[in-house]
């Protein structure tokens, strides 16, 4: 497989093969704790990595093997690990890379409980962590050469899908032999390629977009071989490994990437479009809208601005409590990237920690509402928020 393939072909036929033993086009799932030997010098062998083979389900597992060789493939990887949670995925990475006297630069609209990590758990190990406006390229770009271990970037950002713009502060970073890290969940490998950019590593909620139907939680790291070996053996370590059975559901998952996440992308400018135009709403945040101040980045980084899009409702929290019931096909919970569209105010999701003054301090409107489209017909989600717009 090569990148000139479509993403459809690459989501599909990426790392499959004929099982050997079987036949079977479908990887099977191989729920195994341990892994038996006939001779004490083979296990011996395989466990000190002399040949291949594997010991124990929580170092390898051969169903987990394949889904991290899948999504390294997709995102054009050396190598990748995978996790039980997301935020196993980037805990463990932080914690492998970082120590005490390090120094990480970061920005204040990284995913909620990344942020805490930066401002609340690392600062306790002595790791001097240094977070930023996200818009504020002149401030990163001034922490980056003064002294930067670690440069982590998100984007698009949650929930105003705020664009960095990656290939100018990972080259910054890289210059000054920085370690950069990207977590690419909303934009996916379809819509955006970090290591194309320049970036070490790229993270995975694999619970959003990745496993797509709600149903599954897990995280993945991918990247140099060295630095993602280096977060593999913190995480045997450690112990937050993704299982058998939800790595199968993930590979499962990802033979449909590229379909859902390109109709995601439709139906999302379709509808970010539509609400430009109500009088009800009073702003719009997708990158795909020319209106949004990251659009010009986005256009030359991604190839899709993904599914999340969010608007501002006239009539604050108000208006928003009486909108959300309404909506018949759109469900108020807290994850994205499924095939059902999933709705929430920022206030009960991504930034519930903070107090009504911190969010709006941070830029988020009291009438703000995360929109994660699904994969639905476009005409009945445009339907369905027309109705819903007409009842406040
Ligand atoms: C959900 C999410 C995470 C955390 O992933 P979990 O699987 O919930 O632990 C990290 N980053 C982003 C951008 C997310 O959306």
């Amino acid at each position: 497989m090569n990148q000139k393939e479509g993403p459809s072909t690459r989501s599909v036929h990426l790392c499959s093969r004929i099982d050997p033993l079987t036949g079977a086009i479908v990887p099977p799932i191989i729920e195994n704790s341990a892994f038996a030997y006939h001779t004490l010098e083979e296990w011996r062998a395989a466990a000190l990595h002399q040949v291949p083979g594997h010991i124990y389900s929580r170092n390898t597992n051969p169903t987990t093997d394949l889904f991290e060789e899948k999504v390294a493939a997709l995102e054009g990887a050396e190598k990748a690990t995978s996790f039980a949670t997301g935020m196993a995925a980037i805990s463990t990475t932080l914690f492998a890379l970082l120590g005490p006297g390090m120094h990480a630069v970061t920005v204040k609209d990284a995913y909620g409980a990344t942020y805490l990590h930066f401002v609340q758990i690392l600062p306790r190990f002595d790791i001097d962590c240094h977070v930023f406006e996200t818009e504020d390229t002149g401030a990163i770009e001034t922490a980056i050469e003064k002294n930067c271990d670690l440069l982590y970037l998100e984007s698009p950002t949650n929930p105003t899908l705020k664009v960095l713009d990656l290939a100018r502060l990972i080259g910054l970073a890289q210059q000054k032999g920085a370690i950069t890290v990207v977590d690419n969940t909303f934009a996916t490998p379809i819509n955006q390629s970090p290591i194309t950019l320049g970036a070490d590593l790229v993270i995975h909620s694999a619970t959003k977009y990745l496993c797509g139907h709600g149903d599954v939680l897990g995280g993945v790291v991918c990247g140099k071989k060295d630095l993602v070996e280096t977060i593999f053996r913190h995480r045997e370590l450690t112990g937050p490994s993704l299982d058998a059975h939800s790595a199968y559901l993930m590979l499962r998952s990802l033979k449909t990437l590229g379909l859902r996440v390109q109709r995601q992308n439709k139906n999302a400018l379709a509808l970010a479009q539509f609400l430009e135009k109500q009088p009800k709403v009073t702003q719009v945040f997708y990158p795909g809208l020319e209106s949004h101040p990251g659009h010009e980045i986005a256009k030359k980084q991604m190839s899709g601005f993904g599914g999340v899009l969010s608007f501002e409702l006239k009539g604050g929290y108000e208006a928003v409590k009486h909108f959300l019931p309404q909506l018949k096909y759109a469900y108020m919970a807290a994850n994205l990237g499924q095939v059902e569209t999933i709705v929430g105010p920022p206030a009960t999701t991504s930034h519930v920690e903070l107090t009504d003054q911190e969010r709006t301090a941070a830029g988020i409107p009291e009438g703000l509402i995360r929109y994660a489209v699904g994969i639905e017909d476009v005409d009945d989600l445009k339907a369905d928020l027309n109705a819903a717009l007409e009842k406040i």
